[in-house]
């Protein structure tokens, strides 16, 4: 079996160097346990946290330990009758070709169902954290606007197309011409380039009426822009900063703190983060219920990005924290 190992912590933007590639022979289930074969490796933006040893919610990777990930895998061999060989199941068998995981620990998946990607994306933890993140916090009203930045990937592409589905206008922020032409074709309402120069001009534009919901995946620039337009009331569901993730040090000029604490006093804005575990226990049934239903009758698309081969995970992550990804990046590890 291949894995990949953290082999030193990241010093800004991960390197090559950083991650070292082993053989080892295939590790034997023990009670309660089954032997993996991996198919597909979903990569995340959290995962440069996991890479970390700072402060987090979430313990980091050890050195020398294989990468943390979700995958979607088939069963090749399991000590609990609960799974059979060639079931195939999600799981968190991490950056490697084959895993042994607990067997409670595993969902099955139905290979006739579901295209088996979608449950590492749109009908996974990235589309669960969009719909627990704007619905619970974000409370879209119809005629309100909406705003979402990375908003080609699982999690932005999910909260503009569910903000439309309850009525409100949805404002989609991507990197590049391409993606924005995307963003129409997904029915967003507008749809701007945070890498044009005019930026924060264009987002004037398109909002004419303020923001009421900022869903919030980036930080930097955007937020910048974006805190100026936003309504009274505003709600800001803080879901993630990928822009600071490779981060060395505090942005350049003047703490801006005291102005956005009294932008936030000034318009009664809610901001409030969340990590999506925090909903699963209560809404997860809510949430394949519903988004099964808008995936079938065509209410919400999505994308995906499929790289071959695990040699290629670690440039196919340095292009996730740089916008190189188009939708929602996946490892095809083997058939
Ligand atoms: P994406 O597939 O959308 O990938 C990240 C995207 O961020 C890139 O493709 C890029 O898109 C964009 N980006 C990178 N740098 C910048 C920048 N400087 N300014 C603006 N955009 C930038 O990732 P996901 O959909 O998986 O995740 C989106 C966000 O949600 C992340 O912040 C992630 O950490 C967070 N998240 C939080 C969870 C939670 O529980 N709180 C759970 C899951 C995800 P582009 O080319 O358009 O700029």
């Amino acid at each position: 079996t291949t894995r990949i190992v953290l082999a030193s912590r990241p010093h800004g933007e991960p390197t090559q160097e950083n991650f070292r590639t082993e053989t080892v022979d295939l590790p034997e289930p023990a009670a309660g346990e089954a032997l993996l074969e991996t198919l597909y490796l979903s990569l995340d933006p959290y995962m440069r946290g996991r890479m970390s040893d700072a402060p987090s919610y979430a313990a980091p990777v050890e050195i020398d330990a294989t990468m943390v990930g979700a995958t979607v895998s088939r069963v090749v061999q399991s000590t609990d009758d609960a799974l059979s060989p060639g079931d195939v199941v999600l799981g968190y068998g991490g950056w490697q070709t084959h895993s042994v995981e607990k067997v409670k620990h595993l969902r099955r998946l139905d290979p006739q169902g579901a295209p088996l990607t979608t449950a590492l994306g749109v009908l996974g933890m990235p589309g669960f954290t969009a719909y627990s993140g704007l619905l619970t916090i974000g409370q879209p009203k119809p005629g309100e606007t909406v705003v979402v930045a990375a908003a080609t990937g699982p999690v932005g592409s999910a909260v503009g197309q569910i903000a439309r589905i309850k009525g409100a206008r949805a404002v989609g922020i991507a990197g590049g011409p391409e993606k924005v032409a995307h963003l129409k074709e997904l029915g967003f309402d507008a749809a701007i380039d945070h890498r044009a120069p005019d930026f924060a001009e264009q987002l004037a534009a398109a909002t004419p009426d303020g923001i009421d919901v900022y869903f919030e995946n980036v930080g930097g620039q955007v937020w910048d822009a974006v805190l100026r337009r936003l309504n009274t009331y505003a709600r800001v569901p803080v879901c993630g900063l990928v822009a600071g993730y490779n981060a060395t040090s505090l942005p350049e000029g003047p703490d801006r703190s005291g102005v956005l604490m009294a932008t936030i006093l000034r318009k009664s804005l809610t901001v409030r983060g969340f990590i999506q575990t925090e909903f699963a226990p209560t809404q997860t049934e809510d949430f394949v219920r519903d988004m099964s239903g808008w995936l079938a009758d065509g209410q919400v698309q999505y994308r995906e990005d499929v790289v071959e081969g695990l040699d290629h995970t670690v440039e196919a992550f340095q292009g996730l924290l740089q916008g190189r990804n188009f939708g929602k990046l996946v490892v095809k590890v083997a058939d």
